[in-house]
């Protein structure tokens, strides 16, 4: 039998535990994951690209489990009443090949992906990070808000979005969360005085969004949409102004602010295990270039297993009497067996 956990599950799971809970949990089962790393057999993600998105395949396992992700990237979708990114998730057990769990990705997607961002905060932001500035308040934005918030003592949320209705909603949002929440008219506004800057926008294209007159000491910045070859958002200027921190090189060298270039980085995974520093100084910039990286599914999914176990068992692959006798299972005569099974 596998698990399925489709939405409701996953919604009535979420809102028992408690977001903020869930986000912190994730980020630990993710730093225990990254502290693995060597366990790991990894490999850049598999991507059809279309002309208006990309369809893509995130494949990872260790000794024990494999994990694989469907996820797309479809910035025009919001203007068709659709989501930019949907997921499926798939966990297997290595020893048998057998899936154990199917699972909706979408929310978990959002939830691993702020967790991550989180993580990446708790090693590199400076600990007195209060203001965070929201570049984009689509879909993970209220998601990145919390995670951050779990890590650091955030007090301004200041934001900015193209489309005034994502701003609305954001604000509706996280208006019972104990932050002061600032709407600003430009990229500019927004960034002013932040000591951490989230942006995650959905645009298929190379953008400025971040230019080198709007850094400043001590700024710890966090790409969340730049994850796709010619999708970026950083003007690529900021990159020497920057310690660069990726998930996993060979993968962001495609997808990255750092696609095309050779500016040296340190994955993440070297932070998590002590063998290098989150921050050098106070003053150091340091920017997560991050694309999502197939380690964070594994993580997100084997957490899910662990704790959501009221979930639906469905027969998705079939328990032949005889293992060699699939055929069987399709004789009318057998269906009788098959109900007794
Ligand atoms: P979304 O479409 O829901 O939201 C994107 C928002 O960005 C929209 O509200 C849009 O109006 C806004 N925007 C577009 N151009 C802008 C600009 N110039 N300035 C300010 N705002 C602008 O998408 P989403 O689900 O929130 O995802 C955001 C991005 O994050 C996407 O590019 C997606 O591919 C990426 N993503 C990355 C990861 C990862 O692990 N790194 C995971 C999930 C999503």
């Amino acid at each position: 039998m596998v698990r399925l956990i489709d939405v409701p599950t996953l919604q009535r799971f979420v809102a028992q535990r408690g977001i903020e809970r869930v986000l912190a949990e994730l980020a630990d089962a993710i730093e225990a994951a990254y502290a693995r790393w060597d366990e790991f057999d990894k490999s850049p993600r598999h991507a059809t690209h279309f002309e208006h998105g990309v369809i893509e395949l995130m494949p990872v396992a260790d000794t024990r489990r494999y994990a694989c992700k469907y996820v797309n990237g479809h910035p025009g979708n919001p203007q068709h009443g659709r989501m930019t990114v949907a997921a499926l998730g798939i966990l297997s057990e290595v020893e048998s090949g057998y899936p154990i769990l199917v699972s909706e990705m979408t929310l978990l997607t959002a939830l691993r992906t702020a967790a991550t961002s989180a993580l990446v905060a708790r090693h590199c932001a400076r600990q007195d990070t209060t203001t965070l500035a929201l570049i984009g308040t689509g879909a993970q934005s209220e998601f990145q808000t919390l995670a951050i918030g779990n890590e650091r003592p955030l007090r301004q949320i200041r934001f900015y979005d193209v489309d005034p209705t994502a701003m609305e909603k954001y604000a509706l949002n996280m208006s019972e969360q104990n932050l002061e929440l600032v709407p600003c008219d430009s990229i500019e506004q927004a960034v002013s005085g932040a000591d951490l800057v989230s942006v995650a926008t959905a645009i298929k294209d190379r953008q400025s969004l971040l230019t080198p007159a709007m850094l400043h000491p001590g700024m710890h910045i966090n790409a969340v949409g730049g994850d796709c070859p010619g999708k970026t958002e950083l003007d690529p200027a900021v990159l020497p102004e920057c310690d660069i921190i990726v998930e996993y090189e060979p993968q962001t060298r495609i997808e990255g602010e750092i696609q095309g270039s050779d500016h040296q980085v340190t994955e993440f995974h070297e932070i998590v295990r002590g063998r290098r520093p989150g921050r050098l100084s106070e003053d150091s910039i340091t920017l997560f270039d991050s694309v999502g990286f197939a380690l964070e599914d594994h993580a997100a999914l084997n957490w899910l297993y662990e704790h959501l176990t009221r979930a639906t068992d469905v027969d998705l692959i079939p328990d032949a009497h005889d293992p060699r006798d699939l055929f069987a299972m399709l004789q009318p005569p057998t269906y009788g067996r098959a109900a007794s099974f």
